[in-house]
């Protein structure tokens, strides 16, 4: 078929011989109008993903030729998961072309964050990961917070040329290029979004001129990133929907905090003080005695200690530990994809666990 068309939901190029391949289309729909590829199509009628991977060579063949044009690069974040979402890789990709940082999902953070920290913290973040960027921006794709200031910056900086938008996969991509799409065509919803990562493919351009465009990139996949090794359902609450609720936990040394079963936090010690969670607020927080904590986990991760339920249970890599002696006040430490905990006072033994692979970090708190 025509090698142009493409599905008006992920941007791939339409085929019809392989329904395993991306943008497989069977050749009885092809008279329709508003194409959507096969798996589009599940997911936007039936909200059935169906998962097509595109590993991390397919996806620096595909997008370093940004390496070699002229343009602007939108290179967007989760700020609940920078670790995983920070493409360190970037400046290989995109060359010497200029970068603004846009943090996104900023509705999330409760109202006593000052945002003008989480923005410093990411200028410092990415430039310790070797990325110049011209500008940080916090922004939310959902409730278009801050999307007008960004969009002004970038047709100031564009200077008529291209801009590219890069971001590794369920960092909201999609609902972010639909803002655009929307202000430039009012169409809603032109492309999947999902709450299952990796679901854009291909490349999607939005005319903002005559000879320019924004450009849509296939989301990388970074298997490090929490939201790759938990199921669906558990994803959905995992993923705060609004605004977090700080938790707040008197506790004593030789006390532990299970977020679900999916990390867990052990005070060793320090004075008696509060640690404030801030996960989904769907996400079960319990305490127990650091004595009894092994044994609970063992008897009950997938059921008291959850998420992760028996799916995610069966994918995920094991907890490991890390220590932490942490010498300032308000340190946050931060697990990757779920969220952190905040230790108000300085001179605190902690030990804190992930899954292997998604790694704990510690940064000054926010507030
Ligand atoms: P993509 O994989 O990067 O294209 O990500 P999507 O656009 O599909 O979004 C991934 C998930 O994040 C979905 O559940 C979205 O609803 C959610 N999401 C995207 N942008 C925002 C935002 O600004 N705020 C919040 N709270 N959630 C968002």
């Amino acid at each position: 078929m025509d090698n142009n068309v493409i599905c008006e939901g992920c941007g791939a190029i339409l085929q019809t011989e392989d329904d395993k391949e991306i943008g497989y289309v069977p050749k009885s729909s092809l008279q329709k109008s508003n194409l959507l590829c096969k798996r589009c199509f599940q997911l936007r009628h039936y909200n059935k993903h169906e998962a097509v991977s595109l590993d991390s060579d397919d996806f620096l063949d595909l997008v370093s030729k940004i390496r070699d044009t002229d343009s602007l690069i939108i290179h967007l974040i989760d700020i609940f998961d920078v670790d995983g979402t920070l493409l360190k890789s970037l400046p290989r990709i995109v060359g010497t072309n200029p970068i603004i940082l846009v943090g996104n999902k900023v509705d999330l953070l409760p109202k006593s964050t000052n945002q003008r920290k989480v923005r410093n913290w990411l200028f410092s973040r990415a430039k310790e990961a070797g990325i110049n960027v011209l500008d940080v921006f916090l922004i939310s794709s959902i409730k278009s917070h801050n999307i007008e200031e960004l969009a002004m910056e970038m047709e100031i900086r564009r200077k008529n040329k291209d801009i590219y938008v890069v971001g590794v996969t369920n960092v909201g991509k999609s609902t972010f290029i639909n803002q655009f799409i929307k202000r430039s065509t009012g169409i809603k919803e032109a492309i999947t979004t999902s709450y299952f990562p990796g679901t854009t493919l291909g490349f999607i351009e939005i005319p903002l001129d005559r000879n320019s465009a924004l450009i849509d990139t296939p989301g990388i996949m970074n298997h490090q990133q929490m939201a790759h090794y938990v199921s669906k359902s558990d994803l959905k609450i995992i993923t705060p929907k609004k605004e977090i609720k700080p938790r707040n936990y008197q506790l004593q040394s030789g006390q532990t905090l299970f977020i679900g079963g999916l990390a867990r936090l052990d005070f060793i010690k320090g004075e008696n003080q509060p640690f404030v969670c801030y996960f989904s607020n769907e996400v079960p927080i319990h305490r127990t005695k650091l004595e009894n904590a092994d044994s609970l986990y063992e008897r009950q991760v997938g059921k008291l200690l959850t998420p992760p339920n028996q799916e995610t249970l069966a994918n995920i890599p094991p907890l490991v530990k890390s220590a932490y002696r942490l010498h300032e006040q308000y340190t946050d430490i931060v697990f990757p994809g779920l969220g952190w905990i905040t230790v108000l006072d300085s001179n605190v033994t902690v030990e804190a666990y992930s899954p292997k692979g998604v790694n704990i970090s510690v940064r000054k708190t926010f507030n």
